[in-house]
């Protein structure tokens, strides 16, 4: 996780740096911290968010124009001072910052420690830097950085500052972000493009095992065993302004109530409602593979993972091929069979995350088709996956998922219709899922408008600190999701739950202190829904209820109800979720909590 920025260039650096760890905050956020070189490396960092830090700084940037900067979300040694980021060498001439985990740092630490390296923090991080120095007492600096990471195993994305060439930032990746804003005069790495945007739309996306030597008119990227190469530089596609708050309290919300347009986004110009289809442009160079397929296994993690089981009950009811759905964490580690008629599909909406990613890869070297549904354009997932759809949801910088969440639903109905076509769904059955989604994003605006109601029912919710959630069959996931959602946001205790398993052992929970959110639409399930309803209650517990508008008979059993849109079976997910993000949400912001940014939590989980 974390955020890396580096500046090199004609502005004074620390401004820039301070801006861009504001932008990266949403990955790490247990300290914070700055080098820059002025008359020698001077370095300024603290515990706690970037504010801590900037106060810290009280507005010294110390005459100089490059610095590196990291946000933390520890992996190795506490929140602390001195555990912050960057990390320096016995000389005090080199510093950086480092994403990721260094696997062998126990043994070069005895190493260098033997060598009479003095440490000064307990992280792993630290290693890098008199590793560096140790190689740079015989090498040239470059070659000493290049020799230092032929030792280290594990991932890092690093930005390294060395005195002695003071107009220069050096910069590697190995299983963690990293890019490059190519701008006029200057030049940023980060492992975020959302602390570039403000300065460049032009990068150069660094691949694992590259390192590139960065100045301010300039820039070289070699292989980590030298080999100069040539990068292509990308566009950004991504405003500013869609990685601002625009007037709303939180990212979280102001994402929540962007659904309509990221919903909207997902199917344009791909959904089409008068043949009944799909048409992703993303797939087509492996049409012609994904005829022979005869199974999917859907790989994610968190709410990635949840939108893949609504996704298999999608793909398995209306494109008839077997769907498994694993963690990323899961599946990577244990042998699974799979060969070329295999599809492996990763969701993620960074395109970073680390065990998604080891899954693809396994998945590849077993022969699989390897498909991606990613928000981020341009990740590591996105590139190294054969074919894949885009979100096009913008960036999502709350912490807790939610319209990448309903995008990626979006693009797996789509992805049914694609599939299912292909396979036998009649016309008929196309032109219905197809005019149905068309008008998802109407619904959420309806569903958002009760916003206030929602913030009432959550204001009863604040006394407890146990809650249940539970649906069936397309709801199941939408029951984990919400209680996901409450656990992240809120802190309280949430379980969520298959209704139908609900009797075999949560139901010993229940009692008047432990409510049940139950997601009971108007479907195929509704009836044993009821009946689940009906053992809660017998058993005093008390009820809120997700149900489809006009439903009277969950009145009389519900405490409270927040009423949804009738839509097809395979849809209600889509709707069902809103009100429970928007739950959590309310019940977060009454505790007091920062929901952008709760704790121990970070965006884009780029460690195992
Ligand atoms: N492993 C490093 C640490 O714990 C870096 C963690 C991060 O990516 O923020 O300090």
């Amino acid at each position: 996780m974390c955020g890396i920025v580096g500046y090199v260039g004609k502005k004074k650096a620390v401004p820039v740096l301070v801006e861009g760890l504001k932008q990266l905050e949403y990955r790490g956020y247990d300290s914070a911290g700055v080098s820059v070189i002025g008359s020698g490396i001077e370095t300024v960092k603290a515990t706690g968010k970037v504010a801590v830090l900037e106060n810290k700084l009280g507005g010294n940037d110390f005459g100089s124009m490059v610095g590196i900067a990291h946000t933390r979300w520890a992996t190795h040694g506490k929140p602390s001072d001195r555990n912050s980021h960057p990390h320096g060498d016995c000389s005090g001439k080199i510093s950086l910052v480092h994403n990721g985990i260094i696997e062998n740092y126990r043994e070069l630490r005895d190493l260098l420690v033997a060598k009479e390296h003095k440490f000064s923090s307990d992280t792993d991080s630290e290693v890098v830097a008199h590793l560096i120095e140790e190689f740079a007492k015989k090498l040239k600096f470059q070659d000493a950085v290049l020799a230092a990471l032929n030792e280290i195993r594990g991932t890092y994305g690093l930005a390294i500052l060395n005195s002695d060439e003071p107009e220069k930032i050096y910069a590697a990746r190995l299983g963690s972000p990293l890019l490059l804003g190519v701008g006029k005069n200057e030049n940023i790495v980060a492992s975020d493009a959302s602390a570039i945007v403000k300065y460049t739309d032009k990068v150069v996306y660094l691949d694992d095992g590259e390192m590139a030597v960065v100045g301010s008119d300039s820039y070289e990227v070699v292989t980590i065993k030298n080999k100069k190469i040539q990068k292509k530089i990308d566009t950004l596609d991504w405003s500013i302004e869609q990685a601002q708050k625009q007037g709303f309290d939180h990212f979280m919300l102001k994402e929540i109530f962007e659904q309509p347009e990221a919903v909207s986004n997902a199917m344009l110009g791909r959904l089409l409602v008068k043949e009944g289809m799909a048409n992703l442009g993303g797939l087509k160079d492996v049409d012609e593979r994904l005829k022979g397929i005869n199974r999917i296994i859907i790989s994610s993690c968190g709410t990635s993972y949840y939108a893949g089981l609504i996704g298999e009950y999608m793909l398995e009811e209306f494109a008839g091929i077997p769907v498994e759905v694993e963690y990323a964490s899961e599946f990577r580690y244990r042998s699974p069979v799979i060969d070329k008629n295999t599809a492996v599909l990763a969701i993620s909406q960074s395109g970073e995350t680390a065990d998604t990613l080891a899954a693809i890869r396994e998945a590849k070297s077993k022969g699989a088709l390897a498909l991606g549904i990613v928000n981020v354009v341009g990740s590591t997932i996105a590139r190294e996956t054969d074919a894949g759809v885009y979100n096009i949801a913008g960036p999502e910088i709350g912490v807790a998922s939610t319209k990448a969440f309903t995008s990626q639903l979006t693009i797996l109905a789509l992805l049914t219709l694609y599939l299912g076509r292909q396979r036998g769904m009649s016309e008929a059955t196309g032109k219905k899922i197809a005019s149905e989604l068309k008008k998802i994003p109407k619904y959420i605006e309806g569903i958002l408008s009760q916003k206030n109601d929602i913030k009432k029912i959550a204001k009863k919710l604040d006394k407890y600190s146990n809650l249940l959630y539970l649906g069936r069959k397309y709801n199941f996931p939408i029951a984990l999701e919400g209680a996901l959602k409450i656990k992240e946001i809120s802190y309280v205790h949430a379980e969520g739950y298959a209704a139908g398993e609900m009797k075999h052992g949560p139901i010993a929970l229940i009692d008047k202190n432990f409510p049940s959110v139950f997601v009971v639409p108007k479907d195929s399930v509704y009836e044993k829904t009821i009946s689940a309803i009906e053992e809660i209650k017998a058993r005093g517990g008390k009820i809120i209820a997700i149900a489809t508008e006009g439903d009277k008979e969950i009145a009389k059993l519900a405490d409270e109800i927040i009423y949804i849109p009738k839509t097809l079976e395979m849809l209600t997910p889509l709707v069902a979720v809103v009100p429970l993000q928007l739950l959590a949400y309310y019940v977060g912001i009454g505790k007091g909590y920062d929901v952008d940014k709760p704790r121990n939590l970070a965006k884009s989980v780029t460690v195992e």
